[in-house]
């Protein structure tokens, strides 16, 4: 897990846009007249004035000043002359270093009460803690112009011109000031699309399945009478933990299956959502009340309602941004085009070898294939470790916080970094016993240190808790490096979570060899196999749910009027469809609507890709890493900072995004 503070930066990420809105006060014809008036004055690149200009125009409202104000405002505030240019750039810069790392600052002050293990807690510090000093500062740099003068001079870049850019590294800052006032968006219409979004995640946060009362297909309860599961995460997790438990444990996930499929259908009687005041078979979709069948009515439409609402939520937003919620998620926020994404989900869905990894699976359960496998949990070899001895031996090295501080430059040695580079960046983090798992929280500022939080009994650190700090300190010397040593701070970070935690999970999987332990390090050819197969499998089942949810979305934007029933006509069909495409020639069954299941798609809708981009770019990365000189690599590659995600892993690996790797290895090792 990584914390970062959110205020410039998530609004800088999220909120962006292309063209002119309904909205703007500016009419075109004072927009020709600032462009002119630009033109003619100097000899400067008409395009990109027009960008500038149009982008203020935009972002103009009504209070903001008159058209005459507007057209005066670009005349006086553009600037022609590339030095000029970037001694600005260079000033801007340095202010928004100083005013997101102080207000990081004060973020992690307000915050460390309840983040750290400092004592008992009073009401007090938690009120003080869920207070955000940054919530204005849109607002009050729009107010006092500086805002539209970053627009028109840094305007925003779409994401093929960014990709264009190449090595050009001023550019690519350039941008990412660009990127940070593209949109203003009233309050009462982000209120609107919060309150869809609160809406559906209040919804979701109650659909739980009394599983105690679910019967089987032969009318009897087999779970335990207390066991409560929330959908559909808990739902899957279920399924997955009864692998390898014979007859009982198929019959179990036969029935949680066939319950999955009546919320999906929107036929599961909603006396059985969230209550255990009845007994449900979900093959019949009979209720029963001590004993005796009532009748009860199915749930219908609500979960699409939901949907729906969110879509309609995010329409009100579109008429701000001049474009779509697809395109602000895909383009935008995750940096990578929806027609990009599929074709690299459908490629990979298309992998010949997905099938021999279904063969294999089919013979290791004995059985032919059925729709809930695509949760197969059964590649993960059990750990054999000691954890008792580990235990000793990292309590016996780690008693507190400050002993961990104090071994860093020492564990980064071992991985490989010089006494001087080990140092520098062990000066820069910070150790701190947490209240909680723990996290890392990244500094925004020079002079400012990273923050590992790390849970320590009093006993000293157990092995669970080293491993996960190792993990943390893994995005701590990502965060150190990619805010300390990149050449421009606006291109500090990295393109997104996933290219951090593809770090975290290196150094965690060297844990045991920081801790002297190679004999144990579990690196044999049957944990390898065991382990591509694994990822395979489950990249195969993300990229199936995640094409589903874009099919729906493209289509919602197509018939932008329909109606919560023939939303839930089209999910249901667009799931089969896909299954029929991509997992009915390996699972030798047809029409099933599994896909559809997630909660995600009801409560952050469209973000079930990051998690598909999320695998593929830390085996990618893994890979890449893998045998090469490991300081020099994250060295130079966590020092590319905030590009777009292609580009960042063209210059960290040579090679674009792609999910080639993973099917190599799996080819190799495996089949
Ligand atoms: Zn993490």
């Amino acid at each position: 897990m990584k914390k970062v503070f959110i205020g410039f930066i998530l609004i800088l990420v999220m909120i962006s846009c292309a063209e002119q809105s309904k909205n703007a006060v500016i009419t075109q014809q004072a927009i020709d007249k600032a462009v002119a008036g630009l033109v003619s004055d100097g000899q400067s690149d008409k395009q990109s004035i027009e960008k500038g200009v149009k982008q203020v125009a935009r972002l103009w409202q009504a209070q903001d000043g008159s058209e005459d104000e507007f057209i005066r405002f670009c005349a006086e505030n553009y600037i022609a002359l590339p030095d000029e240019k970037q001694a600005v750039f260079l000033k801007i810069s340095d202010y928004m270093e100083a005013i997101s790392g102080h207000f990081n600052e004060m973020s992690l002050q307000l915050q460390r009460q309840v983040e750290e293990a400092t004592g008992e807690l009073h009401r007090i510090d938690e009120m003080f803690s869920a207070y955000n000093p940054g919530t204005h500062i849109n607002d009050d740099f729009y107010e006092n112009k500086l805002a539209f003068i970053i627009a028109l001079n840094f305007p925003q870049l779409s994401l093929a011109e960014k990709e264009n850019l190449g090595n050009d590294r001023l550019a690519w800052a350039y941008a990412r000031l660009g990127g940070m006032f593209t949109a203003r968006i009233p309050a009462n219409v982000q209120q609107t699309a919060s309150a869809a979004n609160n809406e559906a995640e209040v919804y979701i946060s109650q659909y739980n399945i009394y599983a105690g009362h679910l019967l089987n297909r032969e009318g009897k309860t087999i779970f335990p009478e207390d066991m409560v599961l929330l959908a559909h995460w808990n739902m899957r997790d279920e399924i997955k933990a009864n692998y390898n438990k014979g007859e009982a444990g198929f019959d179990k996930q036969q029935t949680i299956y066939e319950a999955m499929k009546r919320i999906i259908a929107q036929e599961i009687p909603t006396a059985a959502i969230n209550s255990g005041a009845v007994d449900w078979n979900p093959f019949t979709n009979t209720v029963y009340q001590s004993g005796n069948e009532v009748n009860t009515s199915p749930e219908g439409l609500v979960r699409y309602e939901k949907i729906l609402k969110q879509f309609k939520a995010a329409q009100t937003v579109d008429a701000y941004t001049g474009n779509t919620y697809i395109d602000r998620n895909f383009s935008e926020s995750m940096e990578i085009s929806l027609e990009d994404t599929e074709i690299l989900l459908r490629n990979y869905l298309t992998a010949p070898e997905l099938k021999e990894v279904g063969k294999i699976i089919a013979d290791r359960l004995g059985r032919n294939l059925e729709a809930f496998d695509i949760w197969y949990d059964g590649f993960k070899t059990r750990s054999r470790l000691d954890e008792q001895k580990l235990t000793e031996q990292t309590s016996r090295l780690y008693p507190d916080a400050a002993a961990f501080e104090r071994q860093m430059p020492a564990i980064l040695r071992k991985l490989g970094f010089s006494a001087e580079r080990a140092t520098y960046l062990a000066d820069r983090i910070e150790v701190d016993a947490a209240r909680g798992s723990g996290h890392a929280w990244g500094a925004s500022m020079k002079g400012q240190k990273a923050h590992l939080r790390t849970r320590i009994p009093k006993e000293g650190m157990d092995y669970k808790g080293y491993n996960i700090a190792i993990h943390e300190f893994g995005h701590n010397v990502e965060q150190t490096l990619s805010l300390y040593d990149v050449d421009y701070y606006m291109m500090n970070g990295v393109p997104n979570t996933a290219f951090t935690e593809a770090l975290a999970f290196v150094f965690q999987q060297r844990d045991l060899a920081l801790l002297g332990i190679e004999t144990n390090y579990e690196t044999s050819a049957d944990k390898d196999k065991a382990d591509i197969l694994d990822k395979a499998w489950r990249l195969y089942e993300i990229s199936g749910v995640s094409l589903v949810e874009m099919e729906y979305w493209k289509w919602l934007y197509a018939h932008p009027d329909a109606t919560a029933a023939q939303l839930k006509e089209t999910v249901i069909r667009v799931a089969k469809e896909v299954w029929n495409t991509y997992y009915a020639p390996v699972f030798g069954i047809r029409d099933e609507t599994v896909l559809a299941v997630y909660s995600h798609t009801v409560e952050y809708p469209l973000y079930l890709s990051a998690y598909a981009f999320g695998q593929i770019i830390e085996f990618q990365l893994e890979e890449y890493l893998n045998g090469k000189d490991f300081a020099t690599e994250v060295d130079r590659i966590f020092r590319l900072g905030r590009l777009t995600p292609n580009q960042w892993m063209l210059q960290a690996t040579g090679q674009p995004l792609s999910a080639e790797p993973l099917l190599e290895k799996l080819r190799a090792t495996a089949l």
